[in-house]
Order: structure tokens, then C-alpha cells, then sequence
């Protein structure tokens, strides 16, 4: 799909604003009412879906000059899609998710995207990895631990730590805990160290596409060679990619999030925590595991109208309302460790508020991406809670690094709180 394919959707929009707030009948206060992170904090419209959608229908007029605001306009949307699913709820079957990707891409197609995102993009293409680190230090983080080379070695399930778990050495911890879960359980699993690559799912999120197919091919390439069938992976982001963006592009493995396994083995009596960890909780759903995290497919039919007035889509478009993504298990775990106290916040599942840190936001637009976390840690804090808990590496940092040294309050990875009950 391309931004010109968008053209009539566009025109469909009916400017209610209606994503801009969750669904009314899920608002439980004025102040935890907001769904779209970009509007929240910029505070004029064209930083809303509805704003997109008109400077999109400008651009393909070729009405405006694409201006610095232009480019800040499409790439201050962090891509968590919350505006998607309640446009979907109170409109026609529109995508101003997928709208705003295709945005993104056609003013990246041309070089314009922000000034951090060209580091990013450069990263990638060296080290295949956003921070530029050598990609030759990609493994490192699983050296002692015993775990089989996929490149040299052979088993079913291959285990993708992700840039953030691979490099950051503050959640190394973490992704250790991941791969005890999975020796435990007697998993044959392997990594491909060094040979992995990003997933894309965070260029992808700023438009850069063609990069990200060239990444994602390199990923399949490998898997396919080492003969693995499942995926699994701690990261939100890759799941997103691996499970929504991958089989576009003929990808057909089993992919699953680390949480998923985790409940699986609960359930099957295979994994029981011994040890009490008396904490008041409370549970962050990433967007790119919760409402990005369920299956899609690009609708590419014909959209007509019935006597000239009702939208038909032939054939029928599905519906995402993000209501497939991953949202029992992380709590299933949760409310199986003694000793946890889980205290939900208002928005939460698929009406989730975004960490702030996706979108490609966090690198280029820092002070905003951490307003967008801190505005979710006082939600977080308003139910009681002592603890926010979170399954990705990404929405971890940009709450810690929100948070500073705010005492009486931490964010952790739910694979820590396990470690904790083991
Ligand atoms: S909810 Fe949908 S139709 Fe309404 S203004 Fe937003 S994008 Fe347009
Ligand atoms: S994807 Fe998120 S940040 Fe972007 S317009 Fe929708 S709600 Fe706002």
C-alpha cells in the first residue's frame, strides 16, 4: 500500500475526534480519558489522526510544502495505534494507523524524516542494530550460558533477544531469566548471535520500509536455513514484526512472546513459583504485544458505494480492534506469583496509553517521548500501586529513565518478577 491508496479513506474521515479519547463508555475519569499520546501533548489538531488525515489529503494534493512542521507532525505519532481502534469502534472501518505508516514512508521515500532518525538508519545498515555498537558484539550477553549456536547447531526453537536485550547491559539480567525459563523447561532452543539482526519493527515505525523488508528478509533467510520452526522472543517490538509485519513477507513461523510460553508452562504444571513476592502491582500492555500484537492482513479490494450513500468493501474488509493481542497471559502470570497484588489501571488491553517510546519518538523527539511516560506513571501510580510492570525492553527504559530517582516507585520486567518467584 502507498499514502495515494489512502485517498479515499481519507475523505471518509468525519472529523469527530473520536480518536483522540478511548471509547466513552470505557472512560472511568476526565484525567485518564486521553488515548492519543501526540495530541495530549502538542494540543492542536494536526498532531491528532484526524490532523494526519489532512495533511495527508494536502500532501497528495500537492498543497503544502513539506516543511520541518510537516515532518514533525507525522513523526511525533509514536505508531501505538490507539487512535485506530477507536475510530474503528465509533466510525466505518477506517485505518488511520496504517494511514499514518504509509505517511511516515512516503516523506522518508524523499528524505525528509528527522535529523536522529538518519544516525538510526546508518546504525542499521553497519551494525544492523539502532545503537551502532558492533555487530560483532551482538552475542555477548549469552557467552557462558551454554546455549546453541543455531548457525553451527540444530533445534526447533529459536530464541530472538532483540537489540535492546542484546545490548543493553541493564537488562541483561532479564534476558538471562528468559533463557533459564526456556532450559527449564527443557526447551531445545538456540540463538543465532551475531547473525541475528534488528528486527525493523522501530524503522519500520518511522517509514523507512525498504530497509526494514531488507532486514526482515536477512532474519527469514536465517531462520529458514537453521531449520527452525517457532519464534519466540521477550521483546514487544519483535513480536509485533515477527507476528504482524514478517508474514507479508512470506514468513510462516510459530511466533511467540515470551509471556505466552511462560503461561503455557503454568498451566501445564511445568513451571510453579516457590517464593512469595509481596508487591501491589500494576501491568503496563505494551502496544506492540497488546493491540499490535494480533495477527493482520492488508485488505486490497475494491471499496464502492451502495445507492450512492453506504460504504460496501468487496471483498469484506476484517476488522482489527486490537482485541486479539496479548493481554491475559502477561496477568494470567501475574496473578499465579504468591504474594502479588495486581491493581489494574484505567486504561489498559486494547485502550491502552503508549509508553512514548515508539515511533522512532524516543531518539527524536526526547523530551516529549518522556512527558508521554511520565504521563502513564501517574496513572500507574494512581491505583496504589508500588511497582509498574511491563514485557518489553523499550517501555522499561523510557519508564525508568521518566521516572529518575522517584523513590517509593519502580518499573520492572515482568521476567524479573519471576526470576523473583522461581
Ligand atoms: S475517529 Fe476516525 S473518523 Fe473520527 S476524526 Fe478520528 S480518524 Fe476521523
Ligand atoms: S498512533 Fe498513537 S500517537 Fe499516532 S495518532 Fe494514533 S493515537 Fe496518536
Amino acid at each position: 500500500m502507498a499514502l495515494k491508496d489512502y485517498a479515499k479513506e481519507i475523505e471518509r474521515c468525519s472529523a469527530c475526534s473520536y480518536c483522540k479519547w478511548i471509547p466513552f463508555d470505557h472512560v472511568k475519569s476526565w484525567r485518564f480519558a486521553k488515548n492519543c499520546p501526540s495530541i495530549d501533548y502538542y494540543n492542536f489538531n494536526n498532531y491528532s489522526a484526524r490532523g494526519r488525515y489532512l495533511t495527508s489529503r494536502s500532501i497528495l494534493r500537492d498543497e503544502v510544502k513539506i516543511t520541518d512542521e510537516i515532518i514533525d507532525i507525522a513523526h511525533t505519532c509514536l505508531t501505538c495505534g490507539a487512535c485506530d481502534v477507536s475510530c474503528k469502534i465509533c466510525r466505518y472501518n477506517l485505518e488511520p494507523l496504517e494511514m499514518v505508516r504509509e505517511l511516515k514512508a512516503e516523506l522518508a521515500a524523499k528524505g525528509n524524516y528527522p535529523e536522529a532518525h538518519k544516525v538510526m538508519l546508518k546504525n542499521i545498515k553497519e551494525e544492523a542494530n539502532i545503537f551502532g555498537i558492533s555487530r560483532k558484539r551482538r552475542g555477548e550477553w549469552a557467552e557462558g550460558l551454554n546455549i546453541k549456536d543455531l548457525t553451527k547447531e540444530k533445534a526447533e526453537v529459536v530464541f530472538h533477544a532483540g537489540c535492546s536485550y542484546s545490548y543493553d547491559k541493564k537488562l541483561s539480567g532479564t534476558v538471562k531469566t528468559a533463557v533459564e525459563i526456556l532450559n527449564n523447561a527443557g526447551v531445545d532452543f538456540g540463538i543465532m548471535g551475531d547473525a541475528e539482526m534488528c528486527c525493523g519493527a522501530k524503522i519500520h515505525s518511522m517509514g523507512h520500509h525498504s530497509e526494514f523488508d531488507r532486514l526482515a528478509k536477512a532474519n527469514i533467510a536465517l531462520w529458514k536455513r537453521a531449520g527452525v520452526t517457532t519464534i519466540v522472543t521477550a521483546c514487544a517490538d519483535g513480536y509485533h514484526a515477527f507476528k504482524r509485519l514478517y508474514p507479508e513477507l512470506g514468513s510462516n513461523f510459530t511466533v511467540l512472546h515470551i509471556v505466552e510460553y511462560i503461561d503455557q508452562l503454568i498451566r501445564e504444571g511445568k513451571l510453579t513459583f516457590s517464593n512469595e513476592v509481596p508487591m501491589t502491582i500494576t501491568y503496563h500492555d505494551p502496544c506492540h504485544l497488546g493491540r499490535q500484537g494480533e495477527s493482520y492482513e492488508a485488505w486490497e479490494g475494491e471499496e464502492q458505494k451502495y445507492k450512492n450513500q453506504i460504504v460496501v468493501h468487496s471483498p469484506k474488509k476484517p476488522r482489527y480492534n486490537g482485541i486479539n493481542g496479548i493481554y491475559d497471559e502477561p496477568r494470567n502470570i501475574l496473578n499465579a506469583i504468591p504474594g502479588i497484588e495486581l491493581r489494574e489501571m484505567e486504561r489498559i488491553r486494547e485502550f491502552s496509553y503508549c509508553c512514548g517510546a515508539g515511533g522512532g519518538a524516543r531518539e527524536s523527539y526526547p523530551e516529549y517521548s518522556q512527558w508521554v511516560a511520565g504521563e502513564r506513571l501517574e496513572e500507574a501510580k494512581a491505583t496504589g500501586a508500588e511497582t509498574l510492570v511491563t514485557a518489553c525492553p523499550w517501555c522499561k527504559t523510557n519508564f525508568t529513565d521518566s521516572l529518575g530517582d522517584n523513590a517509593g516507585f519502580s518499573v520492572v520486567d515482568i521476567l524479573d518478577l519471576v526470576r523473583m518467584a522461581l
